[in-house]
């Protein structure tokens, strides 16, 4: 007896679903893709007991030819490459041939296809888990293809205990829709849960419709207060939506990010949103962001993965790069006046019908962020003597509670509102030494001055590090640190990052490093982790801002100390400095721990709340 031998075609196939076929949900997203490769525009999926019980989807795609339909659900049978070649530039979703015949082998499948352009002749196969066998009979279908998944597991119960609860279950695949609904804006989806339509989604061709899929999708919350994003350098274009700062979540569960159309989750592309959101995010907070990358299908490499949820980036420094580049412009220009992003956002935010409401009038980009984080000016010089004023940072919770009060904004000035009103307008008073009340072409602002003040400081505190350098003093014993080989070759490659940062870091033998200079901001901090961690980024993302994370940090406490203090009376001319200074302060639509330095009520909230012209 030969102790080698083959695996049955079906034990081949389960152990194939093993990798493919996770749950429900997995289901659902090969067999859309399926859908979608075949060109169809509308996409009905049906699904009973969270998926367990029955999935049925049903396309208009091209269909699949009668003589085919064994083949589509053999192992290893494709149409969609043929060669090395293809695969290294493919096009579509799937390629890897393998995933109708992986669910045939733990459920029990029907495939029914029609590939005739007129006619409704098609025909159905059927394969049942346990024998592998194809059935072809002739059966009528529409042109298009409905893949019928039955019982999930029913042949493979050490699988099947491993499935959720119905609901459980149900929110995965849910989720898997809203991706691939996310992907393709030109296909109509709908989702029935139990007999019950759970998504309905036309399909999008203007940029509005889109807009209300995203609103449908990911809450209208978050496309009121989204900043689109337009952002090329060839070959990269990048496009979408990212939640301004003052959105942001306690988990990381609204984040979208497709590259050539496929939604991956990549902890390079990850690292990159991150560090972009990194100045201006309260901490632990999570960004949300829908995001579109495009690029050579040859700069990557998407067979690294069964359910190709991993990508591998021929460069990935320079999507790294470009990435972080692209939204931290973007996150900048988050502030009063300003357009962010450089995005043409008239045209991409328009006001849509069902309740979104957001202002066209202004075409600005303010007008979807009804928040806005300031800085400090003229009143409080930056202290650097550290007086506590007690301002301490807000909690996570109380950021959430605060956002959730604040009505939605509206933008700047309508066009042809007088061009000499500045964004914020002028000041009329302060409220209980807390608030500026101004106003502005649109109606009233109003600004929380501390929050505002302490961003400005900040702002100025690392511009004033950024233009005379970074002060940094020499270790009176040097600090070896003992690290691999290929830290020390990559502490020697980055020595002029260490250097511009003020820190002097040296190769102290194979195996250590010696740190010699440390910024004197850092003096209480532990520099030695902070160089192992950033040495850990350079290898895994060929960047780090961990240093500049830290001074920063540091440079924001400082600011929050030395930023004009609740109860302090200013003048009109000082309130007025402050609104002329948030304008021009980069980040200044939310204050050092994310949260909202000002907000705008437009008349038209105003005349509603006194019921005015009803
Ligand atoms: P892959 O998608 O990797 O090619 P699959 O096992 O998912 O492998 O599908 C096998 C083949 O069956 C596909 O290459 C395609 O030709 C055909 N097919 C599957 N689903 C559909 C569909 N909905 N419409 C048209 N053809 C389909
Ligand atoms: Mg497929």
């Amino acid at each position: 007896m030969p102790k080698i031998q083959l695996l049955s075609s079906r034990l081949a196939n389960q152990i194939a679903a093993g990798e493919v076929v996770e749950r429900p949900a997995s289901v659902v997203k090969e067999v859309l893709e399926n859908s979608l490769d075949a060109g169809a525009t509308r996409v009905d999926i049906d699904v009973e007991a969270g998926g367990s019980k029955l999935i049925r989807v049903r396309d208009n795609g091209s269909g699949i030819p009668a003589e085919d339909m064994e083949l589509a659900l053999a192992r290893h049978a494709t149409s969609k490459i043929t060669s090395l070649e293809d695969l290294e530039c493919v096009g579509s979703l799937g390629f890897r041939g393998e995933a109708l015949a992986s669910i045939g082998s733990v459920s029990r499948l029907t495939l029914t296809s029609n590939a005739n352009e007129q006619g409704s002749e098609g025909s159905s196969a059927a394969c049942e888990g346990r024998e592998m066998e194809v059935q072809r009979k002739p059966a009528p279908h529409p042109r298009g293809t409905t893949v019928e998944v039955r019982d999930l597991f029913f042949n493979t119960p050490a699988r099947r205990k491993f499935l959720r609860t119905e609901k459980t279950e149900f929110n995965h695949l849910e989720e898997v829709v809203k991706r691939l609904a996310l992907s393709r804006f030109d296909v109509a989806f709908t989702l029935r849960h139990n007999g019950k339509v759970v998504h309905s989604l036309k399909a999008a061709s203007l940029q509005a419709e889109s807009q209300r899929r995203v609103a449908a999708i990911c809450g209208p919350a978050f496309m009121e207060q989204a900043i689109a994003i337009e952002s090329a350098v060839p070959p990269y274009r990048l496009s979408g939506w990212v939640g301004l700062p003052t959105f942001s979540r306690s988990q990381a569960d609204l984040q979208y990010f497709f590259v050539n159309g496929r939604v991956i989750r990549d902890r390079l592309i990850a690292h990159a949103v991150k560090q972009a959101y990194r100045d201006v995010l309260y901490h632990g907070r999570h960004p949300a962001f829908v995001l579109y990358l495009e690029l050579d299908p040859a700069q990557v490499d998407v067979n690294v993965h069964p359910t190709k949820h991993e990508v591998r980036f021929r460069d990935g420094r320079a999507v790294h790069n470009f990435i972080f580049s692209s939204l931290h412009r973007a996150l900048a220009d988050v502030r009063p006046g300003r357009e962010s992003g450089g995005d043409p956002l008239a045209e991409r935010l328009l006001a849509t019908d069902d309740g979104m409401a957001i202002d066209t009038a202004t075409g600005e980009i303010r007008s979807q962020s009804p928040l806005a984080w300031g800085a400090p000016t003229a009143a409080g010089r930056p202290g650097m003597a550290g007086r506590a004023y007690g301002s301490s940072a807000p909690t996570a919770a109380q950021v959430g509670a605060q956002l959730q009060g604040y009505s939605r904004l509206h933008g700047l000035p309508a066009a042809g509102t007088p061009e000499e009103v500045p964004p914020l307008g002028y000041a009329l008073a302060q409220l209980k030494g807390v608030y500026v009340l101004a106003e502005n072409a649109h109606g009233l602002v109003l600004v929380d001055m501390h929050a505002a003040h302490e961003r400005i400081t900040y702002e100025r505190l690392k511009a004033a590090r950024d233009e005379s350098g970074i002060r940094s003093q020499p270790l009176l014993v040097p600090q070896s640190v003992a690290v691999s080989q290929r830290e020390v070759q990559v502490a020697t490659e980055h020595s002029a990052l260490f250097q511009r940062l003020g820190l002097a870091v040296e190769e102290g033998g194979e195996e250590s490093l010696v740190i010699r200079q440390i910024p004197v901001v850092l003096r209480d901090s532990n520099v030695e982790q902070l160089v192992r961690d950033v040495l850990a980024d350079l290898i895994e993302f060929g960047s780090s801002e961990r240093i500049e994370a830290h001074m920063d940090e540091i440079l924001s406490t400082m600011a929050c100390h030395g930023s004009v203090r609740a109860n302090r009376r200013l003048t009109i001319p000082e309130m007025n400095a402050l609104l002329r200074d948030m304008e021009e302060t980069e980040r200044s639509g939310q204050c050092n721990h994310g949260r909202p330095t000002w907000i705008q009520m437009g008349l038209d909230e105003l005349d509603t709340l006194f019921l005015r012209g009803r």
